[in-house]
């Protein structure tokens, strides 16, 4: 598989455009930011007097209402909520956009889902980060960037390919590798590894491990020490060189305990329902239950915070994480800021 870099990007491509960045939250404030850092022009989309508007503007971006950002722009990159993207398309965007912008994503859903039908004179692209936006801005200010996919899938100019590996390469993406893909399979492989493994796998791993311990009398504090915090520092290792790098690091009997127990936990029973839930994400039953969920105002999701923040895991790790200030200092989430 090809993989891109800077050099590869055609960065002429985004002289002379403005790029409006509907959203600034978590991919939003990346993106502008570090288009905006590389002397790209950019106008943010926000909701007049929202938090996002305060934001953009105390970054000193320039920002305008979602429609007016669109109507400027030669690229149109679409990262608020999935779930709002739909009604802002079809209401804000679709009717101001000039004849032949760009139009993009950062995630395939809208399009592969097809909850946006965009018109046809716009070039559809991808340019899609794989990783969370906090970083997408700070491993960029730090000299790096976070792999990014790109795809197009509507090419009305001949040039939409071309167009999203420059902004790829504009965000970071060139510093670090660019793959090609397709909506679909970008739709797909991200709403299954944020269910499987990143998010409901490492949170559910991380939880019964917290609560097998506490169960068994330990003491919350040493539980959290053991099953969550460390999780960072071993996650470190991985980052950096693979799984073979964290077991050369950990001790002995750390690797024999890994390589020994591992797949008892992760076995046969968790390999099948990974099955199952990558099925349900490719026939679309998963997209249709996000969508109601989200029709019915996330009642599901508004339940489950408030049960997840009363959970001891979560209130002896406030309390530890208290006694560490360091943690606190230049995070990459500041709710004011970003
Ligand atoms: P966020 O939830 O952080 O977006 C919040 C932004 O959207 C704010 O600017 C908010 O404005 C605005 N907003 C929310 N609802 C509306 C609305 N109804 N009308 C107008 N503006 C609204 O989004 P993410 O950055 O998480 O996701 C953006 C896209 O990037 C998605 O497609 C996502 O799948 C994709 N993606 C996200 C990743 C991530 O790290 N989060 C990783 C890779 C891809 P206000 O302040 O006014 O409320
Ligand atoms: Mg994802």
């Amino acid at each position: 598989m090809k993989v891109f870099y800077n050099k590869d990007a055609d960065r002429a491509r985004l002289d002379g455009k403005t790029v409006a960045v509907i959203g600034y939250g978590s991919q939003g404030h990346a993106h502008a930011n570090n288009l905006s850092d590389g002397k790209i022009k950019v106008v943010v989309g926000a909701r007049r007097g929202g938090e996002s508007w305060k934001k953009a503007k105390a970054a000193g971006l320039s920002v305008a209402a979602p429609a007016a950002a669109a109507k400027r722009a030669d690229i149109i990159m679409m990262l608020l909520p999935d779930e709002a993207q739909a009604e802002v398309y079809a209401r804000d965007i679709a009717p101001a956009a000039k004849k032949g912008a760009a139009l993009g994503f950062a995630h395939g859903f809208n399009i592969h889902f097809s909850q946006i039908q965009p018109r046809a004179d716009m070039d559809v692209i991808l340019a899609a980060p794989k990783g969370p936006g906090h970083l997408v801005r700070s491993t960029f200010v730090a000299g790096g960037g976070v792999p990014c996919l790109i795809a197009a899938h509507q090419d009305t100019s001949g040039a939409a390919r071309e167009i999203a590996l420059a902004y790829a390469a504009a965000i970071g993406g060139g510093r670090a590798g660019i793959i090609e893909t397709t909506f679909r399979e970008e739709a797909e492989t991200d709403l299954f590894g944020e269910q499987a493994v990143l998010c409901g796998g490492l949170t559910a791993l991380a939880e019964a491990g917290f609560e097998t311990l506490v169960e068994a009398g330990y003491a919350p504090e040493m539980a959290y020490f053991e099953c969550l915090h460390e999780l960072k520092l071993i996650v470190d290792l991985l980052y950096e060189g693979g799984i073979a790098n964290m077991r050369y690091s950990v001790s002995n009997t750390a690797e024999y305990g890994d390589i020994s127990r591992g797949r008892r936990i992760i076995g046969e029973g968790a390999r099948a329902e990974m099955k199952k839930i990558l099925a349900e994400i490719q026939s679309g039953e998963f997209a249709r239950e996000f969508i109601l969920e989200c029709r019915a105002n996330s009642p599901t999701v508004q339940a489950m915070r408030k049960q997840a923040a009363e959970k001891p895991v979560e209130k002896v790790g406030a309390r530890l994480r208290g006694m560490m200030p360091w943690i606190g200092k230049n995070r990459l989430v500041d709710r004011g800021k970003n």
